[in-house]
């Protein structure tokens, strides 16, 4: 096993599995890491509370879902930008 200090993710891996870990598509295993990461870390936790509460929000709008995924490109585009 190669060391790593805190034992679990980078913010890559952390952030890269943003979509499907607020999707619950993650295994186990790997939403347990990104939780942990997330946890942890001050600079992942706002990409993560500010999606998780975006992602909430434009659901209980019920816009549809052609609308909705276009919120969701707009959003990701400009957090990849940021
Ligand atoms: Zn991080």
């Amino acid at each position: 096993m190669s060391a790593n200090s805190d034992g679990g993710v980078g913010c890559q891996d952390a952030l890269g599995r943003l979509y499907e870990y607020l999707d619950g598509e993650l295994s186990e295993d790997w939403t347990e890491k990104v939780r942990s990461h997330i946890e942890r870390c001050k600079r992942c936790y706002p990409y993560f509370n500010f999606e998780r509460i975006f992602l909430d929000h434009i659901r209980s709008l019920r816009l549809g879902p052609e609308t909705t995924g276009r919120l969701e490109k707009r959003i990701r585009d400009a957090l990849e930008g940021a």
